[in-house]
């Protein structure tokens, strides 16, 4: 029997966990500043954060907003996202995505700019990077505030540049299923101007939870390192696949891509950014560049395998600059089945890591008609692309979804 391989490993080596362990021994102060992440992001004013939702909520608390402005953002994303600003009282006008980068399309986005618009939210879905450099010039030419989610891109280049400096703000996260993890944490980075003033809001989260939140994170994180995702986490998810509607707890930790419409963001649920967190992030940034770069070949390798299958499409990740492929996806006509397939070979995949939020029954106070965002989340399916696979995992993972596809 083959390697199980898991849609996603962060690939963290032993010091990653070390830092942890050796942390959560001894009472740590608070984390002040983000040094690791200036040389990364030089033009920005770095917050850490609990998580990625966190550095969303704490700029929308700061931002010149108030109830009843409109946020334009993508129609293909992650619910949470679209939540958040609904909890907030803003009102999402959703935007329809270009279907080759996944990512907010500009063209639409000037056909939806209204008296009451005022901001952007700009996803670099997938690891892909936004066409910023339109989507900044329309912001800029109708006095929007721009926001970047960069839960996906780390690494992601847009004119050379590492994304998340092209607007007020932006996001990054690092859970369990980012390219950088350190069991939790977040960050926000500000444009320096509006630093001053900046009011972080309380935190409060009781010691008990703040280590089990924690520590269940770096177990799950420890069960999808390659080598040990068959024997743990893979059997796991079997089992919470059948019990996935009596435990969203660990449906949340495991797989948090879905649409769920009681979720309300908790200030205090998560664990705050401890001091490790700066200190594993430090190790994965050093490995940053060459872990992209696997993940680049891997990818292209994989492409170059299935070339020809006409039953598969391929996205453009680098229309707009340099993706980190922190996901890959690919386009088939029926992703469930195509990925029951893959689960039976034990490759890991993803048949909806995301919806058209503008056709989500959660969203129906505003919903939109965004056929890209509709067509990719009906026909995307997220492959693996972690830097260990090796060039015969991208023959196998092709021989198998070549048959999949009923490719003869
Ligand atoms: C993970 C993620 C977030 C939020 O990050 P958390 O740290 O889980 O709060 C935001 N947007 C996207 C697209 C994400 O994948």
């Amino acid at each position: 029997m083959p390697a199980k391989l898991p849609k996603h490993s962060s690939c963290l080596d032993r010091r990653d966990f070390t830092a942890y362990l050796g942390s959560s021994l001894r009472r740590a102060p608070a984390a002040d500043g983000a040094g690791v992440w200036s040389s990364h992001l030089p033009e920005r004013a770095l917050i850490p954060t609990p998580t990625g939702r966190h550095a969303l909520y704490y700029f929308l608390e700061n931002a010149p907003l108030a109830p009843g402005d409109e946020v334009l953002v993508a129609a293909y994303n992650f619910y949470i996202v679209v939540r958040i600003l609904v909890q907030k009282g803003l009102v999402p006008v959703f935007v329809d995505v270009e279907p080759d980068t996944l990512c907010l399309d500009p063209e639409d986005l000037r056909r939806k700019i209204g008296a009451r618009s005022r901001m952007v939210l700009v996803t670099h879905m997938f690891g892909n990077p936004a066409n910023l450099e339109a989507i900044a010039a329309i912001c800029r030419e109708h006095g929007l505030l721009l926001f970047e989610d960069c839960a996906h891109a780390v690494g992601t280049r847009h004119r050379g540049k590492q994304v998340g400096q092209a607007g007020d703000g932006a996001l990054f996260s690092f859970g369990v299923q980012k390219l950088v993890n350190s069991f939790g944490g977040g960050l926000l980075c500000l444009e320096p101007g509006l630093r001053t003033g900046f009011r972080q809001p309380p935190h409060r989260v009781s010691r008990w939870h703040s280590f089990s939140d924690t520590l269940g994170r770096f177990c799950v994180s420890l069960m999808m390192t390659p080598s040990l995702y068959g024997a743990t986490l893979h059997p796991l998810e079997r089992l919470v696949a059948r019990l996935v509607d009596r435990s969203s707890r660990l449906r949340q930790l495991i797989d948090p891509a879905r649409n769920d419409g009681a979720y309300r963001f908790r200030r205090d649920e998560r664990a705050p950014f401890k001091p490790f967190m700066l200190a594993t992030h430090e190790h994965q940034l050093a490995r940053l560049e060459e872990n992209v770069a696997r993940r680049r070949r891997w990818a292209a390798l994989l492409k170059r395998e299935l070339a020809g299958v006409e039953e598969i499409g391929f996205l453009d990740e680098d229309r707009h600059g340099r993706s980190n492929f922190s996901y890959f996806g690919v386009v088939v006509d029926d992703p469930h089945r195509t990925s029951r397939v893959l689960a039976e070979n034990g490759i890991g995949s993803s048949p909806q890591e995301y919806f058209d939020c503008a056709a989500l029954d959660q969203f129906a106070d505003y919903a939109a008609d965004c056929p890209h965002a509709r067509q990719v989340a009906a026909h995307v399916l997220r492959l693996p692309s972690y830097p260990t696979l090796e060039p015969a995992d991208a023959r196998r993972v092709a021989r198998v979804l070549r048959a999949a596809v009923g490719h003869s």
